[in-house]
């Protein structure tokens, strides 16, 4: 773990997948990390924490049960952190959700589900995190999570890839806007990394396609690289983005996909 103190991260959704490996990264690079996940993750915050503080003696650590899509509980997680960790650099809102069905028996009640998460859960999260930010007038970074789905659409994925299309317009506005403050906004858009969601949405595939062998061989069989990735593939891209050097960097949605697909 780096030795000098590099400020203050959030990393929603990170109990588990890509949200606690990001959580890891930036522990080892020096930030202090607030935890934070749905209360059906507690424990698996609280074993993150132990086994963080065992690995990194001084890493500050705070661990909030947060749901993303709820204002108050948004707005309670920031000040939260920034009490117990004195301030607020970096905000990544990784939180998301993901329903696998065709478009003609897609729900409302699904669509609103995504939605309320992915695209509500991210703007109240940009929205605190930056209002907490320019308070504090020393830059910042904000990181939101879109999608290989978010670039491009996908069979039985209207909702989640209308909602990773979202977090793209929303990264770009708030750039434009947060720029001047010393505050970078950018999304990674990972292609399939091997956690529950890509599980999910592997048996969700296969459930309604003839394709019996889901997404992993497609996905392995379209990409430039013919292997999946993993956590640490998103992690890095994240560490590198919220590093000082990537200052000139924001507005973008960066690909982490084994080149399935090119902007
Ligand atoms: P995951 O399902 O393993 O983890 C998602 C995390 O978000 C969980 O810890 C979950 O509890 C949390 N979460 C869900 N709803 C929440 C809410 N309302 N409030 C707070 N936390 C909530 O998924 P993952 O694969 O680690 O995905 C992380 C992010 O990356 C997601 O936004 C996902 O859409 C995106 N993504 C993943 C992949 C992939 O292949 N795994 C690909 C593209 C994008």
């Amino acid at each position: 773990m780096s030795s000098i103190r590099k400020g203050v991260a959030i990393v929603t959704g990170s109990g588990q997948g890509i949200g606690r490996t990001i959580a890891t990264r930036l522990a080892a690079d020096g930030f202090d990390i607030g935890l934070s996940d749905v209360g059906s993750n507690k424990e698996k915050l609280d074993a993150l924490s132990a086994e963080l503080a065992v690995k990194y003696p001084g890493l500050r650590l705070c661990v909030e049960v947060a749901d993303v899509s709820v204002e108050e509980e948004v707005k309670a997680l920031i000040d939260s952190v920034v009490k117990q960790l004195g301030s607020l650099n970096v905000m990544v809102a990784n939180a998301g959700i993901n329903r696998v069905a065709p478009l003609v028996d897609a729900t409302l009640t699904d669509w609103e589900a995504i939605f309320s998460v992915n695209v509500r859960g991210t703007f109240l999260c940009y929205k605190y995190a930056a209002q907490q930010m320019i308070a504090q007038d020393q830059g910042g970074r904000i990181i939101g999570a879109s999608s290989l789905a978010g670039k491009k659409g996908h069979r039985f994925l209207a909702a989640y890839s209308a909602s990773k299309f979202a977090v793209r317009g929303l990264t770009q506005s708030a750039a434009i806007e947060l720029g001047r403050h010393r505050i970078t906004v950018n999304a990674y858009a990972p292609g399939p990394i091997q956690t529950a969601m890509l599980e999910l949405l592997h048996e969700g595939t296969a459930k309604h396609s003839e394709d019996k062998d889901g997404i992993y061989d497609k996905m392995k069989r379209t990409s430039a690289v013919g292997y999946l990735g993993n956590t640490e593939d998103v992690a890095s891209l994240v560490s590198y983005l919220v590093s000082p050097e990537a200052h000139f960097v924001t507005g973008q949605t960066v690909a982490v996909d084994g080149g399935i697909f090119f902007d």
